[in-house]
């Protein structure tokens, strides 16, 4: 039985080493969670998909019907206590019932929406009368709610919101004014979490319902995909919010709408990699049926190749999704342990992790995008008919780059906490920093011979941080306060983090798993870890150059350039081989079978 190290703390993956055991993989589910997700898979195929063209024609009284079915099973109240009668289950459960969830299109949206951005605020930020006032009804499937957070003018820019909201003269309430805008589940949502400046410059968060004189919902948005998802205006004229609605702080709102993102963000990736899944899966199997020049087109290379690549992405991405997972699972029960109420607890693991839940929310919408592209030209021009599901899955698919905070505020996002953090001293970027500075100037030591599972690759991602941390490092030196003016400079560093997330990730995981299962029954895994990894460490180089070469010149340019050299060396492997091994699997077992 192996032991849990010391836990490591958000971003810390760039300067510290974990270890395998660290890290959740399959195996790690028990009974009583494999019955949940068993339990949700079962919902979703019995009572979901056989009404999906129904829901997708934007059925609401449908919608809202299943919902509730949802709730008498205990599927809206997942993440919530049993006092407020829910049913609630750890953190990893509730990302594998999101992941079973996207099997149901835009009823995982509605769904989504309501048990997520809709409800959490209340669990989190409300007081004891506010959840036990509102959270029993949204558990039951009774009522619905919808979280109004952007605005026409206020999008990424979100605490720039304009709505507005004033005390009366006898304190007694709010007097709310303004205009929400792409409000999911805003055609039957019953309960708002809105967001309004008090005193012009106060971004605060209120619990306001919709029956109150003064709200008016706009009509449906004519969407490019889910379409079955309901996206409306919310409006509020002089709406009269009793001060007992307040949800938490005055001016404290973007506590509420950034930390409900960072849940909103990893869950994302749960939900968007359960449909990459299923693209990956419906690609094999057309691949094994279609016919061109009297073979299957999965005999092709250049099928082969989308189909391993589908699947890489997906096993690699979903390694770094279930290491966050673990993460903030543990330190939730850590920070339970050390007197933390249970809303403090949730959000302070969600928070202590918005780094890695920033990556998993651009890597996993990326992912699920190129899937359902590929998957769509693998079908040719079945592929283009809105009779097979590719079609709809392409258009259903984009929205994730959008939401939850677009990919480039993400992509920024994870290099500005990094650097927040290091200034706050909660991680030492400086001291590996200088070392490395130092090793740059000598002569590069010749490579030991470590041998076992990975230990090149090993190798590579240890390079791989220092590269980061080099080029950072001289990039901040150089343009201080400029940086955060060269946001392409900002893309290249977050996209290198990521993949050294991503790739460190995918050894840990896939080294617990050969432990647990043995190296043979792990084969894929092993090949399609190491395929990342070499072409991770191709695009590191090539971020890492465009970043050096936006501002060094002459011997600094120089010195830098043959630090990315040294450090993203690697001998370069027989890529074409290795996607036709993991391809043939796939092809083999017509069906997606990684875990
Ligand atoms: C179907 C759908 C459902 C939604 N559901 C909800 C919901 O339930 N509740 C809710 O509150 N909101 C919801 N939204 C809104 C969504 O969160 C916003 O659309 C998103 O945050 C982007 O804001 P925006 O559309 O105003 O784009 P903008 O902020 O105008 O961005 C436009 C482009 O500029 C880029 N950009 C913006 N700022 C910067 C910057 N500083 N640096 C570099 N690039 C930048 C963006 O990345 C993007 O590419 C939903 C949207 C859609 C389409």
């Amino acid at each position: 039985m192996e032991t849990e190290q010391k836990i490591l703390m958000g971003g810390e993956f760039l300067v510290a080493e974990t270890d395998p055991s660290n890290v959740f993989i399959v195996e790690d589910l028990t009974e009583e969670q494999n019955m949940v997700i068993a339990m949700t898979n079962d919902f979703i195929e019995k009572r979901i998909i056989p009404q999906a063209e129904k829901i997708e024609s934007l059925d609401i009284d449908l919608t809202k019907k299943l919902l509730k079915e949802a709730g008498d099973l205990g599927l809206l109240g997942t993440a919530f206590p049993e006092e407020y009668g829910g049913f609630m289950q750890n953190f990893e459960t509730n990302m594998a019932i999101t992941s079973a969830f996207a099997a149901s299109r835009s009823f995982s949206l509605s769904h989504g929406a309501h048990t997520g951005i809709g409800m959490l605020p209340i669990l989190y930020f409300g007081n004891e009368e506010q959840k036990s006032t509102y959270l029993p009804p949204l558990i039951a499937g009774d009522k619905f709610a919808a979280y109004c957070l952007t605005e026409p003018t206020s999008g990424s820019d979100a605490l720039s919101a304009k709505t507005n909201a004033v005390l009366s003269e006898d304190g007694t309430h709010y007097k709310l004014n303004g205009q929400k805008m792409w409000i999911t589940n805003a055609g039957f949502a019953d309960v708002f979490t809105v967001f309004a400046q008090v005193d012009g410059d106060k971004f605060t968060g209120f619990i306001v319902e919709k029956n109150w004189e003064g709200v008016s919902i706009g009509a449906e948005e004519k969407k490019l995909g889910i379409k079955g998802s309901s996206t409306r205006q919310v409006f509020f004229e002089n709406v009269k919010v009793p001060t007992e609605n307040l949800l938490g702080e005055i001016g404290k709102g973007h506590k509420i709408a950034f930390n409900i993102l960072n849940i909103g963000r990893i869950k994302l990736c749960a939900g968007v990699l359960g449909g990459s899944k299923l693209l990956s899966q419906i690609s094999i199997q057309y691949a094994n049926e279609r016919k061109q020049f009297g073979v299957n087109i999965g005999s092709f290379g250049a099928i082969k190749y989308k189909l391993a690549e589908q699947a890489t992405r997906i096993y690699v991405t979903e390694c770094a999704m279930h290491r966050t997972g673990r993460d903030i699972s543990r330190m939730e029960h850590k920070l339970l342990a050390d007197g933390k109420s249970l809303g403090e607890a949730l959000l302070g693991a969600a928070e202590e992790y918005a780094i890695e839940c920033a990556i998993l929310k651009v890597y996993g919408s990326e992912c699920l995008d190129y899937c359902a592209d590929e998957g769509l030209q693998i079908h040719g021009g079945m592929g283009y008919s809105e009779e097979m599901y590719m079609a709809p899955s392409y258009r259903d698919a984009r929205i994730n780059r959008i939401f939850e905070g677009t990919n480039e505020i993400n992509r920024m996002l994870t290099v500005d906490m990094l650097l927040k953090r290091a200034m706050k001293g909660k991680i030492d970027l400086m001291t590996p920093a200088m070392a490395i500075k130092n090793e740059m100037m000598s002569m590069p030591s010749s490579s030991n011979s470590v041998t076992g599972l990975f230990s090149v690759e090993k190798g590579y991602i240890s390079n791989l941080k220092k590269l980061f941390l080099a080029v950072s490092g001289a990039t901040i030196q150089s343009l201080m306060q400029d940086l955060e003016h060269e946001q392409e400079i900002l893309m290249n560093m977050a996209d290198i983090m990521s993949e050294i997330y991503l790739c460190e990730s995918a050894v840990l995981a896939t080294t617990k798993a050969c432990n647990v299962r043995g190296e043979e029954a792990c084969k894929g895994e092993i090949t399609m870890t190491s395929l990342y990894i070499n072409d991770a460490i191709e695009r590191c180089a090539l971020h890492a150059k465009n970043a050096i070469s936006s501002w060094a010149d002459g011997d600094t340019k120089r010195m830098l350039m043959l630090g990315i050299k040294r450090f993203t060396k690697h001998e370069f492997l027989n890529t074409k081989n290795m996607r036709r091994e993991v391809a043939d699997m796939l092809l083999e077992a017509n069906e997606y079978i990684f875990k």
